[in-house]
Formats: C-alpha cells, structure tokens, sequence
C-alpha cells in the first residue's frame, strides 16, 4: 500500500456507508480525505435493509450506477405480521417526492461496493488502520494511527469525520456518551439459505413480525439476494435471557419457535451461517459536532433497528456535514449546532416518535387498522421510506400530536 500522507485537509474514521460517501463527497468538492479503516473489507456488519431516502445520496456520491447494477434485492416496502393480522406499505405510495424502491443488500459486499467505488473516484483508504487518539491544535487535530501489522503514525488534519459506528472512536476519546433515552434491547441474528415457498411472501419487502404474546418482541426478516434471508429478533436483555440459550443460533431458533408463522415460513430453512447477539445497541451523545469535528451515523446516536432507519440517518449526515465542512475549509465560519445537529436530529427525532409508539403498541395499531384513509397511509408510508425530514408532512412537522390523535381512533375502532 502507498505510503499514508502526514497532512490532509479531512481525515474521516471508517469507511462504512457513512465514512464512504463523506469521503466521496468531500473529494469531488476538490478535498484531500484520507479514510482509516481498522477493518479489512469484506467484513460483516448488521443493518441489510436501505430505505429509498438513502438512494438520494447514493446518487449524490456518484455511487448510484454501481449500486443499481450489482444484483442486490430489489426492495419496495415493509410488510407487517401480528398473528392473523397482516398489512404491508408501498413506498413508491408515499406522500414525499424522491426515490420509492431501494435494495436489501448484504452488507459485507455493499460496504466493499461503496468503498470501492470512493476509491475509484480518487479517496485513499488505508483499510487495517485504526485510529488510537485524537489531540486538538491550534488549527484542526492530529490523529494517531496503528495499522494491524503494528505500524503507528499520525496524521495532521483540518477536520475529522467520525464515521466510526458502534467503534465510537471520538465518543470515546473524549467522554462524549451519554445514555440514550430509549430502554435497553438487545437482538439476536444469522442469515439463513430460506428455501420459502409460500406464494404469498413478498420477497421486495422486508418482514417485520410481532410476537404473538409479547408485542415489544419483534422478528424481521430480509430477503437478500441469491435465496438467502438476514432474520433475527428484538427484545429487553430480560426477555432474552429468559430463554436460557446458550448460544446466539440457539436463542435465535428458540426465539422463532414461539412464532408459527415464521416457524412454518421458514420451516426448510438451512440455519448454516454464524450468529451473532448485540445488546444495548441505542447510544447518544453529549454534542454532534464542533469546529474540529462531526459525528456521522452510528458514531453519534444510534436510536432502534425497527424501521431500518440507521444507513438512512448515517448517510443524511454525512451529506449534511460533507457540505458543511467544504463551506468551513473555504474560511466561512459555521455553526455546527444550528447547520448540523439541530436539522440532522429533527429527523432523528420524528423517527423516535414512531420508534416509541411501536413499542407501546399505538404505532401498532395504526399499522394494523385495517380501513386507513388512502392520504394517511402515504404520509405514513413516506416516513417508513426514510422521509422524516419532509416538515410538509403533518407527521413529520406535528409527528407526536398527529400520531397520538391517529393511534387512539384507531384503537377506538377497532375496540
Ligand atoms: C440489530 C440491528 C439491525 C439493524 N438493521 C438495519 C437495517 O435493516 N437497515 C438500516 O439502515 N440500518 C440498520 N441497522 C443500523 C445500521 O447497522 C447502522 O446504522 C449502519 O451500519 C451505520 O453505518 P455507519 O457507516 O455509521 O457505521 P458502520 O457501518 O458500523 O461502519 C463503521 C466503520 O468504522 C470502522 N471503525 C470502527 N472503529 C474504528 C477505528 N478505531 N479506526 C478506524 N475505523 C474504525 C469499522 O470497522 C466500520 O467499518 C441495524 C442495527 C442493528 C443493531
């Protein structure tokens, strides 16, 4: 690999969905970024299904063409089970204009596809590089680097992206953590050879299945492509337990047993690839950016899985701040509060409202009421499409007040 340069206008950390198009963004506004990657792609990571939203800065990165042509899962809505009760949204019905449909991918390859793709638009990435500390100067900061060979050095930047994910390397270097508002869950998850027959499944959705009994527990299941599905299960550290399992495949299999719809879609499944268990996955911080630095993605606050919002959020950030730090580095001063954490976390926060009134069950029944109007059903469908920055849709501008109102007539109706 090339020798790493001492000095770069921006140094961003990771090189994942977040890290990639920051990357890609900042070089074709004529940037100089390096990207330090602790990992070698192709690696795993969990999070399979887009939203359409994200394909908005695909495009925008130039990645767009070589998404489209490498043979993901086509992916045009949600569907939702609970017992006999199904339903499902059309994203290409929504009340927001933009992209409709989107892919189911795995990530090892989409990962590598978007990181390939930066570097053939001129980014260098030293992948099996990572970043050890951070120190403020008087201009920008240097970083300090091991490779996994056990090589150190630094580098000397204007700026800093962390697009680090659940590494949440600046977070951690310096103490920015605090506890996220939302109660602990953990998730359990493989991928699975699904062999499903069932003319009825919709392989362009993805599945989202509530526990019979239990409706904070919640299932997913993702179609990728070449007859595989990701599929695994959410729930407090408490419920899991619970099952005693003394492994993450076990507990995944245990988990879907309760569920006989998933048991009989499944049922010639090949439970042939490793599971894993993440617990306590929503995080937050004290701030999102400074001067010196911006948090992408995970790297900031990470809210829930439910509605497969994280690449949506992560790559909105890092078009946000991409932009931001282009504008910073041409000598305009920015506040970074008011451009960047505040409009980034108004979308966060439309989708906390739903992600809450899942699991207190109102978003359920909104879900599951079987005569919505055909207009809140597109308003609904936009922000499940990853449009929740859209204020020109009432639930996003009042999100609590217009869902409490739609969630308790529904509930009232079907009483
Ligand atoms: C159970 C579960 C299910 C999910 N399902 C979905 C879903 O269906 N759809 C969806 O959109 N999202 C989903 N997510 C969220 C999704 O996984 C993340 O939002 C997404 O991966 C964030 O991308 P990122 O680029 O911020 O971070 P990542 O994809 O985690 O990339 C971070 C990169 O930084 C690198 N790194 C870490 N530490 C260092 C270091 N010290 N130095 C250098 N590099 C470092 C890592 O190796 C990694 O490659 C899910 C999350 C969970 C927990």
């Amino acid at each position: 690999m090339a020798e790493l340069p001492e000095q770069v206008d921006v140094v961003v950390i990771g090189a994942g969905p977040s890290g990639a198009i920051a990357a890609a963004l900042l070089n074709r506004a004529g940037i100089k970024v390096l990207v330090l990657e602790r990992e070698q792609f192709p690696r795993f990571s969990i999070g399979e299904s887009l939203l359409p939203q994200c394909m908005q800065y695909i495009e925008e990165a130039g990645f767009l063409p070589a998404v489209r042509d490498a043979g993901f899962q086509f992916k045009n809505g949600a569907a939702f089970a609970k017992g006999e009760c199904g339903t499902y949204y059309n994203f290409e019905e929504k009340f927001t204009p933009g992209h409709g449909t989107t892919f189911q991918v795995e990530r090892a390859r989409f990962d590598k596809l978007l990181a390939d793709q930066a570097q053939a638009q001129g980014v260098q990435i030293a992948f099996e590089h990572s970043v050890t500390a951070y120190r403020e100067m008087d201009e920008g900061a240097v970083l300090d680097y091991q490779s996994a060979a056990g090589k150190t050095g630094q580098v000397v930047c204007r700026y800093v992206l962390d697009a680090s994910g659940f590494g949440r390397v600046l977070p951690r270097l310096l103490d920015l953590e605090i506890p996220s508002d939302l109660p602990p869950r953990n998730a359990a998850f493989t991928h699975v050879n699904d062999h499903i027959t069932d003319p009825e499944f919709d392989r362009n959705k993805v599945l989202i299945v509530v526990h019979p009994e239990h409706r904070d527990i919640w299932y997913w299941v993702i179609p990728l492509a070449g007859g595989k599905c990701s599929t695994g299960v959410a729930a407090s550290p408490e419920q899991l337990a619970a099952r005693g399992a003394s492994s993450p495949l076990e507990l995944v299999q245990t988990m879907h047993a309760e569920v006989p719809q998933l048991q009989k879609l499944l049922q010639r499944a090949e439970w042939c690839y490793p599971a894993n268990q993440l617990s306590g996955y929503s995080r937050n911080v004290k701030h999102l950016a400074t001067d010196r630095y911006a948090l992408l993605g995970n790297a900031g606050e990470f809210l829930d899985p439910i509605f497969s919002s994280g690449i949506t959020i992560a790559m909105r950030s890092s078009s946000m701040a991409a932009k931001l730090v282009a504008r910073q580095l041409a000598g305009e001063t920015i506040d970074w509060r008011r451009e960047y954490e505040a409009p980034l976390r108004e979308g966060v926060d439309t989708f906390r409202v739903f992600v809450d009134a899942w699991y207190s069950g109102l978003f359920q029944d909104v879900i599951f009421f079987p005569n919505q109007a055909p207009s809140v059903r597109e308003m609904i469908s936009s922000i499940l499409a990853g449009y929740a920055w859209d204020k020109d849709n009432p639930f996003v501008a009042q999100s609590q007040r217009r869902l409490n109102a739609l969630g308790q007539f529904c509930a009232s109706e079907s009483d």
